[in-house]
């Protein structure tokens, strides 16, 4: 995904110090992609602008484009991230400056590096599926790392865990036990939760990791807090353990991680750590230069970066100080 915001808003996250347990309900933005696709965007948040170091969340569909293009990112630069997509329902086709092409299918996390630099584009193929569902996540990559090869990679075989009523699988770090093959580069985990009505999900936390549940499909419950489609329930750090339940039945992303300590200037589809970072990038991005190879997709067509906003990116605290 690219965010398309023709005035996109600077968000600056980061900076150490941990909370402790607490829930606070989060309704996402609607945000519109280009002319006609809508998502909701639970991250980032004016209050809670990550969870460990995933940094956005763009939940798209469940859309009927049976009739439509369907999704037409074309293609944009990233920098300083890892791009992780998760289908529910759908196909999209990824192309990539690293020469990858992939078709992404429900069930297959793909995950792209984009290091120092990274370009693809996300396309629904003229004979795609009817419907199309999903989430895009970002994950800030720490400063140790950002600069790294751009890579791409696709998981077929990622581990499930399960319970009565209810199962999940593991996208990416460690939860219940089981541990993803998709490789990161700061403490976190990631899982997609399925429960049937009725279901209590009991999940062992990490204390030293906050945590936060994100509804796809259906409601839940969590520490007397209910939560509906396209809401997130953050709920803090210094849990051993998180109680589920649904009386509808429930799709849910649960994710945590380690409280990502560094201060990010996060503008666009850029991950940097100061303004000039973000400038130098944009301007690499206008001129194509080496940061930024063709992608080299059929007709492939380019998405502009917006202008740069008139005042200067600064740092912040990665959650906004209690109101
Ligand atoms: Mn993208």
């Amino acid at each position: 995904m690219s965010d398309r915001d023709p005035r996109p808003e600077a968000y600056i996250c980061g900076g150490s110090g941990q909370s402790g347990p607490e829930e606070l309900l989060i309704t996402s933005r609607r945000v519109y992609l280009g002319k006609t696709t809508e998502v909701a965007r639970a991250l980032p948040d004016r209050v809670i602008r990550m969870v460990g170091a995933w940094c956005f969340l763009d939940h798209y569909g469940p859309e009927d484009v049976a009739r439509s293009a369907g999704m037409q990112v074309w293609a944009h630069p990233h920098t300083g991230l890892q791009t992780v997509t998760w289908l529910i329902e759908g196909e999209v086709e990824h192309r990539d400056s690293v020469g990858s092409l992939a078709t992404v299918r429900p069930g297959e996390l793909n995950i792209m590096t984009a290091g120092r630099g990274i370009v693809h584009t996300e396309l629904s193929r003229p004979d795609h599926p009817p419907m199309l569902h999903g989430v895009q996540l970002w994950v800030a990559l720490p400063d140790a790392a950002r600069f790294t090869e751009p890579s791409f990679a696709s998981y077929d075989d990622l581990p499930h865990i399960s319970g009565d009523r209810w199962r999940g699988t593991v996208l990416l770090g460690e939860l219940a036990g089981v541990t993803s093959p998709a490789r990161t580069f700061s403490p976190l985990c990631g899982a997609d939760l399925e429960a049937e009505p009725g279901a209590d999900v009991r999940l062992q936390l990490r204390p030293d990791y906050e945590y936060a549940l994100f509804v796809v499909e259906g409601s839940l419950t969590a520490g007397g807090t209910t939560a509906v489609v396209d809401q997130l329930l953050y709920l803090g750090c210094g849990r051993r353990a998180m109680e589920l339940a649904t009386a509808t039945g429930v799709r849910a992303l649960l994710l945590g991680g380690e409280p990502f300590a560094e201060e990010l200037v996060m503008w666009w589809n850029f991950v940097g750590r100061s303004h000039q970072e973000i400038v130098d990038a944009r301007r690499a991005w206008e001129s194509r230069a080496d940061q930024f190879p063709p992608v080299v997709a059929p007709g492939e067509r380019v998405m502009e970066a917006p202008p740069m906003p008139t005042v200067p990116l600064r740092p912040r605290p990665r959650r906004q100080a209690a109101r």
